[in-house]
């Protein structure tokens, strides 16, 4: 399956990013393209601003949320056919980030994620275990539940994001990684995206691309500069 390789900038950058989208155009090759599908997932207010210099470099666009309402009096909320309007073809749902911060559900994620499709969006959709749930041998139960909590029908990409790597620099053992992605390949089924995310960096995006049933990344930290962005792509 052809990579994807994912940036989510979270809540970082200004208009002036679009010189990091030039950049990262610029290093992308024939090859590269050939091997992995590109994607930044900025803040929702420079996917509009970024469209014009993402589209000519060939990367794609992404929000990092939805709303799961078309439109309507939810004051401060985005929905998936205000991000498509504005360029987008992905959207994240159920970051660790907003399952903690906003107390979202799986059923409140698998409704994010119905609502991308409506809109021809493709949906992320992000599950993975705490420190705690990992050290009480529960991380593959907490990962099937969210799983078969989250998941829409139809197309969709699953992220598996542990909560402890997500920009802490550690990162799973590599049999505990094809491990999870085992599980949720028979969960998800053939066909299906799965990416892996939680401190990937240049030096070992080669490993972890490599390991069976990985198809991809979800970049944070090192997704914010081209150089490293473009060092993990490139390890694809
Ligand atoms: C993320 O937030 O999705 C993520 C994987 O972050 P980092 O790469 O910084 O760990």
């Amino acid at each position: 399956m052809k990579k994807l390789i994912a940036g989510n900038w979270k809540m970082n950058g200004l208009a002036a990013a679009a010189a990091e989208i030039e950049a990262l155009g610029a290093k992308l090759t024939e090859a590269d393209r050939a091997k992995a599908d590109v994607l930044v997932c900025p803040p929702a207010t420079l996917v509009s601003v970024l469209e014009p210099k993402a589209r000519a470099a060939g990367i794609a666009l992404g929000g990092q949320d939805c709303h799961e309402k078309e439109c309507g009096a939810h004051t401060g909320c985005i929905s998936a056919e205000m991000l498509a309007d504005a360029g987008a073809t992905y959207v994240i749902v159920g970051h660790s980030e907003r399952r903690a911060d906003f107390g979202e559900t799986d059923a409140a994620v698998k409704a994010k994620a119905e609502a991308a499709q409506r809109a021809g969006l493709m949906p992320i959709v992000c599950v993975g275990e705490t420190r705690d749930e990992r050290e009480a041998g529960r991380a593959e139960a907490v990962v099937r539940g969210q799983l078969e909590g989250s998941l829409p029908e139809g197309e969709f990409v699953v992220a598996y994001e542990p909560v402890w790597a997500i920009g802490t620099g550690l990162v799973p053992e590599e049999a505990d990684i094809a491990a999870m992605h085992r599980l949720m390949r028979e969960v998800a089924g053939p066909g299906v995206r799965l990416l892996y995310g939680g401190s990937v960096k240049p030096a070992n995006a080669k490993a972890i691309l490599g390991l069976d049933d990985v198809d991809g990344a979800l970049v944070g930290g090192a997704s914010l500069k081209a150089e490293d962005f473009y060092g993990i792509i490139s390890a694809a």
